[in-house]
């Protein structure tokens, strides 16, 4: 077996100023006058909403919502829905600029923008959930729409959340409008390719990486943790595109097989098992922090934030690390990947997949049409690589990693259209 005794990883940061740290950096570089940096780096709105909702037991329970627009310059602001407890300000705040960053990397006329609810989804009815996800979007409507902040599921919700959304929204302004919201379901004005479109962006990220690296996908291995929408897409699309895919993981454990764990197999086994992995017979138990620490070529974070930091990071094998997870890399941790030579496709890019068919959808809702997944596809694919090639042209040019080279397209992006938009 090709890991070592892994070091243990919790060192979590605070996740705006892990965003600032690296937005400093490239801002730095750019020459980024104060004032635009000011601008830039200052949430256009936001909400803090208090929801009065009756539970099934009847008693009324008050749940705290927010939604920040973090930029509008490029567009409408684009970012998920999250229902967690753990939900705050500072996180909500980071995810709505990394929105930002990501829409502009990928060069989509979408601002960036979060929302979330204090709560528990998991201990909460169909009927609470509804009833939930109606007051928020109620309370929120002024602020929704098409043209101006089109929501998405995150943590905690999906297509049921946001057909409830896209409906209680229609109510407000008296007519349908399903481009008011992304990741709906398919009947709904959902888009084709919606589903496995992150997991198909974080291939073409690896692709791109190891063509540039050198390394033949038919010889390579690689390592997933998370095996929900992300990892399992990623893990499948890998496989057929010739990696051995050794190690997956979810919340139940890693499970190592060194000559490539059958992925059809794991997906079969986990849809059958309430969706997790546990009790998968198709590789060697490990530990979840072991994986991250494998002799493998490709590391593919796609679960938590926050997995990579200072403490494990030096004990990384990899050559290569693609992450399809938000934020699955702490600030401090960047650095030692750069000293150790390993090349990081960093979330704004690698996972930048989902927004985009997302894109598509709200387009095709918009046309009143529907496109074939080959479209979608062939469409995505490109826009990814287009991404991944500018990006790795601007570490190049200003020898920093493919990270800072991100934020420089993306803040040089925004930077550009605000100053031919101009302010009062
Ligand atoms: P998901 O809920 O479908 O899957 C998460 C997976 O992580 C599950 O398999 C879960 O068991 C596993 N997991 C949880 N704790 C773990 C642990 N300690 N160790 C190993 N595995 C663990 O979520 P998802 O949609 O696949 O999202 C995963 C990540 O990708 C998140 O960071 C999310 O923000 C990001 N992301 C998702 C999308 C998307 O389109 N779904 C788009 C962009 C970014």
């Amino acid at each position: 077996m090709g890991y070592i005794e892994p070091a243990p990883i919790k060192d979590k940061e605070n996740p705006f100023e892990s965003m600032m740290s690296r937005f400093n950096i490239a801002a730095e570089i750019l020459g980024l006058d104060d004032q635009t940096y000011n601008v830039l780096k200052s949430p256009v709105k936001q909400i803090i909403v208090n929801l009065p909702v009756t539970l099934d037991s009847g008693r009324v329970e008050v749940f705290e919502g927010h939604r920040i627009i973090h930029s509008n310059i490029l567009g409408p602001s684009k970012g998920g829905i999250r229902y967690d407890p753990n939900v705050n300000i500072d996180e909500i705040k980071a995810l709505a600029a990394w929105m930002t960053w990501k829409c502009a990397v990928i060069d989509i006329p979408f601002g960036g923008a979060k929302g979330g609810i204090k709560c528990n989804p998991r201990e909460m009815s169909q009927g609470e959930l509804e009833r939930l996800t109606r007051a928020y979007t109620q309370a929120l409507h002024s602020v929704l729409g098409p043209d101006s902040d089109i929501p998405a599921p995150d943590m905690g919700t999906g297509q049921q959340e946001m057909a409830w959304v896209m409906d209680e929204y229609s109510r407000a302004v008296g007519m349908t409008v399903n481009a008011a919201v992304t990741g709906k379901p398919l009947v709904l004005g959902g888009s084709l390719g919606r589903a496995e479109a992150t997991g198909r962006g974080v291939m073409i990220s690896t692709l791109s990486a190891m063509e540039k690296l050198r390394i033949n996908p038919f010889q390579a291995r690689c390592a997933i943790q998370g095996f929900g929408n992300v990892g399992s897409w990623a893990s499948e699309l890998l496989e057929e595109r010739g990696l051995t895919i050794c190690a997956i993981s979810d919340i139940s454990g890693a499970y190592y097989n060194d000559k490539g764990v059958d992925i059809k197999k794991a997906i079969e086994y986990r849809n059958g098992n309430k969706g997790t992995l546990e009790g998968f017979n198709g590789g060697e138990r490990i530990e979840n922090d072991e994986l991250l620490l494998l002799d493998v070529d490709v590391l593919v974070p796609a679960a938590l934030e926050d997995v990579i930091t200072k403490k494990n990071a030096d004990g990384i094998k990899a050559k290569l690390i693609v992450e399809g997870a938000n934020g699955p890399t702490s600030a401090k941790a960047d650095n030692i990947l750069v000293d150790k030579g390993i090349m990081a496709v960093p979330d704004i890019l690698a996972n930048a997949g989902g927004v985009t068919v997302s894109y598509f959808e709200w387009i095709q809702n918009r046309l009143g049409y529907k496109w074939t997944s080959e479209r979608v596809n062939r469409r995505s694919d490109r826009i990814l690589k287009d991404a991944f090639n500018n990006v790795y042209n601007t570490a190049i040019l200003h020898n920093v990693s493919l990270r800072i080279a991100a934020y420089i397209v993306a803040i040089d992006k925004v930077a550009k259209i605000y100053k031919f938009r101009g302010g009062y």
